[in-house]
């Protein structure tokens, strides 16, 4: 099977490196499907679910943003943040959709609206994230029958 090396990192730390058979990534145009030997690219990334295949197995991380670089057959994403699935924390991100929500609805002069959106995309992101890691949660992947 062909692989490609794959580098997720943020200004503290090595999120993820190994070589991988597929990325799936959000880009900010729209979702990235990258293979081996893909051609050379850059792009920024939004918020969003990004999903690494290795040995079939797919491992799901959220990423709040970035960058992404392929280049020869390694692809490099520079996350502003990005957790796998097994390390978010639910609770704290439960805790900041309600506080996004909350600042949303006040309206009031000294919330930057922007930046509230924001948090409350990256939290809903997050927890969307760590409900990929309950058993069977693959089998909810896509529309249902009667959506
Ligand atoms: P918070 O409401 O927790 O401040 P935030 O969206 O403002 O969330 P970020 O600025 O995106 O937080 O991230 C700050 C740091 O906290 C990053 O290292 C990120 O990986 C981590 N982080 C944020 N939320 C969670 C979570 N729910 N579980 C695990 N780590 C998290």
């Amino acid at each position: 099977m062909a692989t490609m090396q794959l580098e997720i990192i943020t200004a503290e730390e090595v999120v993820y490196s190994d070589q991988v058979e597929a990325l799936l990534a959000p880009g900010i145009e729209g979702e990235l499907g990258i293979l081996p030997h893909h051609a050379a690219l850059m792009t920024m990334l939004q918020p969003g679910e990004l999903m690494v295949r290795k040995n079939g197995e797919e491992t799901f991380m959220a990423v709040s943003g970035g960058f992404l670089e392929v280049m020869e057959n390694r692809v490099s994403v520079l996350a502003d943040a990005a957790e796998r699935s097994e390390d978010i924390d639910e609770e704290r991100a439960q805790a900041a959709v309600r506080m996004a929500e909350e600042r949303i609805a006040m309206r009031e002069a000294d919330v930057d609206l922007e930046q509230a959106v924001a948090q409350l995309r990256r939290a809903t992101v997050r927890l969307a994230v760590a409900r990929r890691r309950r058993p069977g949660s693959r089998a909810r992947r896509g529309p249902s029958p009667d959506s």
